[in-house]
């Protein structure tokens, strides 16, 4: 059974009463309610927990995580960075979400900027799915659509994904590359755009489907254990014209 771990920043919901009531118990509870009862074995990290709630040990139990971060990404600690980092190159899953664009994770993952133009408008919202057979869109309708949303413009600052899964339009106009698939190492990245903290988002059942979909496709694969480094031949190779042999 594949194990999620769904990290929050969690400040916003402790320090805004507008934020609260939309998630008193923190965005990373609605995640996890909604992941549990997809059948995945759930628990929750946040910021101000010691190791920000991601020692060795919870990482061990994690096949996928989860990031929610906007306010305090400065307050992340390298060490845990290069943790999390580790991890991902060794097979684990990261989704990473909404204003995680600009987390210290996801910064050194893409090796770029990460920037993007952004509007807190009330505007709408529409995902259109435009890769179908792709297993993160298994059950969404051609397109979202999002009655508010903070508005997330192109450009979005990042390396072309492998896989575009979600284009959003914008009723002010922008596009944006809203669903994007990466592989670093042996590890599976999704980014997923929607989810700014002032609006209900996470408790949209179509959003909800989208992460369980991408918890499932970003689980660790099953292919072989690469080796690296010099290597034997596996065939006899014939070395009488190799000058450099002595
Ligand atoms: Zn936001």
């Amino acid at each position: 059974m594949t194990t999620v771990t769904v990290w929050n920043e969690y400040r916003h919901e402790r320090e805004s009463d507008v934020v609260a009531e939309i998630y008193p118990d923190g965005i990373h509870a609605v995640i996890a309610e909604a992941l549990e009862a997809a059948g995945f074995e759930t628990q929750t990290a946040t910021l101000d927990e010691p190791d920000h709630g991601l020692t060795e040990d919870v990482l061990d139990s994690t096949d996928v995580l989860t990031w929610w971060g906007h306010a305090a990404h400065d307050e992340v600690r390298e060490e845990i960075v290069d943790r999390v980092h580790d991890r991902v190159l060794d097979g684990m899953g990261l989704i990473v979400l909404h204003s995680g664009h600009y987390s210290k994770i996801f910064k050194r993952l893409m090796g770029s900027a990460c920037s993007l133009k952004w509007r807190e408008a009330a505007e709408t919202e529409r995902l259109w799915v435009v890769e179908p057979g792709h297993p993160i869109a298994d059950g969404i309708e051609e397109y979202i659509e999002l009655d508010e949303t903070e508005m997330y413009g192109e450009r979005f600052d990042v390396p072309a994904p492998d896989t575009l899964v979600f284009n959003s339009w914008f009723e002010g106009g922008e596009v944006f590359r809203s669903g994007c698939c990466y592989r670093r190492g042996n590890g599976r990245v999704f980014y997923f755009r929607p989810g700014h903290e002032t609006y209900p988002i996470y408790h949209n059942e179509a959003i909800q489907q989208v992460l369980v979909n991408a918890v499932d496709w970003a689980g660790p694969g099953e292919g072989p254990t690469p080796t690296f480094g010099n290597s034997q031949p596996h065939e006899e190779i014939d070395l009488s014209d190799d000058r450099t042999v002595h």
